[in-house]
């Protein structure tokens, strides 16, 4: 038995990886040194890899993204790109003016860069990006270490072509053409010593497998030893994967059961390698390894050759969680992050190859599991098994709440309002980190916000907003905000996970029940309504946006995490109604990301995301309750955003406008108030009163104008002060004009 491991975050125990990048693009660190950086940071990392695991990756540590290493490699490189330049070229397409697309890889909080086929193209191997890597672990001698590269087929399902993602037509012509390239980019790396290949096929659990090209491209590859990895969620072609000419195949027997169904059921070939993923790569907690090794025999009953790995890629986990000294005690000792899985794996082969002295550690971590669950909260459990159907609905219908909130508030025809944040300058974040490091004391913290809250309100009252916000300066992210203040979560220092490029993220942990001790908001927006007679919209993250953008708690399923944060959230919301805040906005961009893999498992996961919302958005019928999403398509689950029953919602929906204006043609049963994002916050540019006007005048088309609002499409927290006010000032008066033409 061999274990495979794979996907160690590239981040580095220090961030060196960061920090190499950022230093290097600031022209602060010459092209050699950058290398030689990350040449000894890469030998960290198979060092860690060979410490633990006999067959690891040699060409994982990607200067930005393994997409977009197989992109160049195989002379996939759009012709604004051209002439290729090595590095310079290589972070043009990762960050230039023009850069390639970015976008969710699978259900991860990670982005890859879109490869982009043009019709000129014709691929050609350019293997030195993968051979230089491949040096390091052999001038190294690192022999455990083979090549990983994302695998043909999965690099065709996520290409697209002037935009849009590849028909299954232009999959198999663009198919044709690229398997010469990546045959030759493979034997480059045969020729340079790789006895053996990882490949990395995660489309292949993806809905609609388009099995002939698969067979096609694998058969083109029949003479170089493959080993398979998919993960994320099982595969619907089991039989005819494991016909492919390839070494080994990788499963993911964490994230369902239907993977080892199937292996019971129909066995697996002899002459292959399974690579069981067991280790679950996606959370943070800790096997019981007793456990994992019944699981293992269970498959080794049918099949001749097994190696243990992660379910998953690990680069989704923090690094380790030795330098955490915050996280209480119970639940730091169950935590897992990836050097503790690389861990986990040796200790499980230790444990099934009757090591003596792995079986005390091995009954240890069953043990862990036993008792108490963490964060126990009687209350909290309670409450949640005693809700009924009627805690899911609000008092009143839409039709008649809406009379009682346009009494109460009394707006214009097509209110203008903004999504929430305003931009954090770097005052702010000063501010904030005196305060985290006991540098400023609470009293003087809580003044400066105040201020800075106070300033806000003047400004959207200056420029004749009609529904204003506090302006989120507390927060430094809208999910971490939350999790600090709710019992249940715990929060890492150095959890840092990356993003994409050198952009990081910590994700709160979520252990125990959650519920919350006092109120989170309430000081600040209160305040913020003292100082004006306009409506302040009260501003907090939904359920499901918390639960995913967290870690979820082990032994509990999703839908109880989601409807325990929701209950947090209604309390707040009761809590902001007696402060006589008459505008709350829930807030969930995570809402559609949240949807699993697989299409025939969206319906069970909307049905509990929009009753998560609704538990959250109980209010009084007075309330009038926003809610915002973004990042994401929203077409086809225009449904779903209509069951969550609230009385407004902003989408931002600016490289996808026209489309979701036509969508709501077809769904004449909307009846919701609507801000369609009248300009993209994500560019620099101000855009115009014209501009702003034809997207109010294209809703108008499809909406009643009684249903449309008027704001940017997402949170201006990322813009600076000189671009968000021009940009305010030209939507205030494309609202005011539009105004003027229903009175004509
Ligand atoms: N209210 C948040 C903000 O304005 C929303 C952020 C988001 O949509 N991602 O920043
Ligand atoms: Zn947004």
């Amino acid at each position: 038995m061999q274990i495979v491991a794979y996907g160690l975050p590239r981040l580095g125990e220090k961030r060196q990886y960061k920090s190499l990048l950022e230093r290097f693009w600031a022209g602060k660190l010459a092209e050699a040194d950058f290398l030689v950086g990350m040449e000894s940071l890469e030998k960290e990392r198979l060092s860690t890899y060979a410490t633990y695991a006999e067959v690891y990756p040699a060409t994982e540590l990607s200067f930005y993204d393994s997409m977009l290493d197989l992109s160049v490699s195989v002379g996939l490189i759009p012709n604004r790109f051209q002439p290729y330049q090595g590095l310079s070229s290589y972070f043009q397409m990762a960050r230039g003016a023009q850069a390639l697309e970015m976008t969710k890889w699978f259900n991860t909080n990670y982005h890859y860069l879109v490869p982009e086929w043009e019709d000129t193209i014709v691929p050609q191997a350019a293997p030195e990006v993968f051979l230089q890597k491949y040096n390091i672990a052999q001038v190294n001698g690192f022999r455990g270490a083979i090549p990983s590269l994302i695998g043909p087929y999965t690099f065709l399902r996520l290409a697209k072509h002037a935009g849009h993602p590849l028909s299954v037509e232009q999959m198999e012509i663009y198919g044709e053409k690229l398997l010469p390239a990546y045959r030759q980019l493979l034997f480059a790396l045969s020729q340079a010593g790789a006895s053996a290949f990882l490949i990395h096929e995660p489309a292949f659990v993806l809905d609609d497998p388009i099995v002939p090209l698969i067979g096609y491209l694998y058969h083109g590859l029949a003479e170089f030893p493959l080993y398979i990895l998919t993960y994320y969620e099982s595969v619907d072609f089991y039989n005819r994967l494991v016909e492919l000419p390839v070494r080994g195949i990788g499963l993911d027997f964490v994230s369902n059961t239907a993977n080892k169904e199937a292996l019971l059921q129909y066995g697996f070939p002899e002459d292959k390698v399974l690579i069981a993923g067991v280790i679950d790569g996606r959370n943070v907690w800790r096997a019981d390894i007793t456990a994992k090794a019944k699981e293992v025999e269970g498959l080794l009953s049918r099949v001749r050759t097994l190696w243990i790995a992660p379910s998953a890629p690990l680069s989704f986990l923090p690094l380790t969680k030795a330098p955490e000294k915050k996280i209480p005690q119970p639940v730091w000792e169950r935590l897992s992050f990836a050097k503790e899985k690389l861990a986990e794996l040796h200790l499980l082969k230790r444990y099934i190859t009757g090591d003596a002295t792995a079986k005390v550690e091995a009954e240890a971590t069953a043990a862990l599991w036993q008792g108490e669950p963490m964060g126990f909260h009687e209350p909290t459990r309670k409450r949640v098994s005693a809700l009924t159907d009627a805690d899911f609905r609000r008092d009143v219908p839409y039709h008649e709440r809406v009379r009682l909130q346009n009494a109460e508030l009394n707006l214009p025809l097509l209110p203008t309002t903004t999504i929430g944040s305003f931009p954090q300058t770097e005052d702010i974040r000063a501010l904030r980190k005196a305060y985290r490091e006991g540098q400023l004391p609470e009293s003087e913290y809580k003044a400066r916000i105040r201020e800075k809250i106070a300033e806000v309100v003047r400004y959207q009252e200056q420029l004749g907003l009609d529904v204003l916000v506090h302006g989120e300066f507390e927060r430094s992210d809208m999910v971490e905000f939350f999790a600090e203040r709710l019992a249940g979560f715990a929060i890492t220092e150095q959890g840092w996970v990356l993003s994409y490029g050198s952009r990081v993220y910590r994700a709160p942990i979520i252990y125990g029940e959650v519920w919350r001790p006092e109120p989170m908001t309430v000081e600040e927006i209160a305040y913020a309504q003292s100082l004006t007679s306009k409506p302040v919209k009260g501003m907090l993250t939904g359920p499901v946006t918390i639960l995913n953008w967290s870690y979820a708690p082990p032994n509990k399923s999703k839908e109880e995490v989601a409807y325990q944060i929701a209950l947090a959230i209604q309390d707040e919301v009761k809590d902001l109604e007696k402060a006589g805040i008459k505008v709350i906005q829930i807030d969930e961009p995570a809402f559609r990301e949240g949807a699993p893999l697989k299409q025939r498992d969206w319906a069970e996961y909307f049905r509990w995301a929009v009753r998560a919302f609704r538990l959250a958005a109980r209010a009084l019928p007075r309330t009038q309750i926003h809610s915002h999403m973004c990042y994401s398509e929203f077409e086809s689950i225009l449904q779903h955003i209509w069951e969550m029953d609230f009385d407004v919602v902003s989408i931002e929906a600016s490289r996808s406008k026209g489309t979701l204006v036509e969508e709501f043609k077809r769904f004449p049963q909307w009846d919701r108030q609507i801000g369609l994002g009248v300009y993209d916050i994500h560019s620099p540019a101000i855009p115009s009163v014209e501009a702003m006007a034809s997207v109010i005048d294209a809703a108008r088309k499809v909406l009643p104008d009684q249903l449309i609002w008027v704001n940017p499409d997402c949170g201006l927290k990322t813009r600076r002060w000189e671009e968000v006010t021009p940009a305010l000032r030209n939507m205030v008066q494309a609202a005011q004009a539009a105004r003027q033409v229903v009175k004509a």
